[in-house]
């Protein structure tokens, strides 16, 4: 605890002033000896110079044992800053570590999000804290110039006042969370008392947090990587890795069998649409489509693109009719959606066939899959396209 520390080190002081008095008894008798040796003032001002030096060198050494403390806490929270890989974990650690090495009554901690200089994390203010943007002139100053500032007197600080009790006194922290051209936010640390702050202070709560926001750069690294593994980059739908990932996950279920339903979606004679409009156009319409599908299913529901133009939806907690009727639904949005427009400004329509199916007690994930694949194929294609088929109602035994 920082207030804690801050009695601590007033207590190491007063010892290391006292043990200097100790010093005193035999630099008294060295300056009485040094006095008779020499008989006049040079006696008395070599004895004096001997006992400064002595206590200077005393005090450095004590300096020098709290500046070894201070690393090794400097240290060990770095260390723990670098097994971090998620920015909740960080956030905690940053919190703690300012508590271990920093006087303080207040932290807030301003994340920037959407254009905002949010309080993400705080301990010891008043009432919980509302991102807004009035008042945020220091912050944004230090945020942008990525320069740290000690405020002796919070009196002049109107985002410091806002979270500091009376905000008639108190001295505050404050120091930027960046690390190169990555800007992450602003931490404010606060004391009710004046001018308590001092560079060292700056310096050491500096180093923490150069050293989180270079953690915050690998976790916003880390999450991209993880995201760009599951979503496919045209649609930004999730692609096959993390539907069979999903599918693994059902497996391993115990209540897995209790209800799901799956749909395939399959574009009708897109490869035609290709051939007349391009590409690019192509890949404008698998945008679009994907779009519809989206948007037109639960929030839980999983939408991934399985193939080039094939899509497949994942309903939890789904019957087939049910999943029967939504897969019906998007068929007749994408049929009345114009999904892009010609070089002539004529609007390009396409039409999907589906396939449904639900799991049961006998199917493993594969003929789950193969199931609405099958209806898709031998039903909804079969039978001219632009239509949904279930699983239960074509004759084709697998
Ligand atoms: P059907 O009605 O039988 O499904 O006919 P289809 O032409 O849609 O079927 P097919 O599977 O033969 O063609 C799929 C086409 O999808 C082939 C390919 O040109 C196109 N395609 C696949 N992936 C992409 C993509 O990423 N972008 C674009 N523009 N086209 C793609
Ligand atoms: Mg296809
Ligand atoms: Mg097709």
């Amino acid at each position: 605890d920082g207030r804690k520390f801050e009695k601590g080190e007033i207590i190491r002081l007063a010892l290391v002033d006292l043990s200097s008095y100790f010093a005193l008894v035999p630099g008294g008798i060295l300056i009485i000896l040094f006095n008779n040796l020499f008989q006049n003032f040079i006696g008395l001002f070599l004895g004096f110079f001997i006992y400064f030096l002595i206590v200077y060198i005393y005090r450095l050494y004590f300096d020098l044992v709290s500046l070894n403390d201070e690393l090794t806490a400097l240290y060990d929270i770095g260390v723990s800053f670098i097994s971090t890989l998620n920015e909740e974990d960080l956030v905690k650690k940053l919190m703690n570590a300012i508590k271990i090495l920093i006087p303080r009554d207040v932290i807030v901690l301003f994340l920037y999000k959407d254009g905002k200089l949010v309080p993400e994390a705080y301990e010891g203010v008043i009432s919980a804290p509302v991102p807004d943007k009035e008042g945020q002139e220091l912050l944004c100053k230090v945020f942008y110039s990525g320069k740290g500032e000690i405020i002796k007197d919070i009196t002049k600080c109107k985002e410091c006042t806002k979270y500091f009790g009376d905000g008639k006194r108190g001295s505050a922290l404050l120091v930027p969370l960046v690390n190169k051209d990555d800007k992450f936010g602003v931490l404010m640390i606060g004391s009710r008392r004046k001018g308590i702050y001092k560079e060292k202070h700056l310096k050491i709560i500096s180093i923490i947090s150069h050293q989180a926001a270079a953690v915050m750069t690998n976790v916003h690294l880390f999450l991209e990587t993880k995201e760009m593994a599951i979503t496919d980059s045209l649609t930004q739908l999730y692609n096959r890795r993390y539907l069979f990932s999903e599918f693994k996950k059902i497996s391993g279920r115990e209540d897995y069998k209790e209800e799901i339903s799956i749909i395939i979606f399959d574009i009708d004679y897109f490869k035609q649409i290709n051939d007349e409009y391009g590409h690019l156009i192509g890949d404008e319409i698998l945008k679009k489509v994907a779009l519809c599908i989206k948007n037109n299913v639960r929030e839980n529901d999983i939408v991934c693109r399985y193939g080039g133009e094939e899509f497949v939806v994942i309903l939890p907690n789904m019957g087939c009719e049910e999943a029967f009727k939504v897969a019906e639904r998007i068929r007749k949005i994408i049929e009345r959606t114009e999904m892009a427009k010609s070089e002539d400004g004529l609007g390009i329509y396409v039409t999907v066939s589906a396939g449904v199916s639900s799991i049961s007690v006998e199917d493993d994930m594969e003929r789950f899959l193969k199931k609405a694949d099958e209806a898709l194929l031998f039903g909804a294609k079969r039978m001219g396209r632009n239509r949904v088929v279930n699983f239960k109602n074509i004759d084709m035994p697998l």
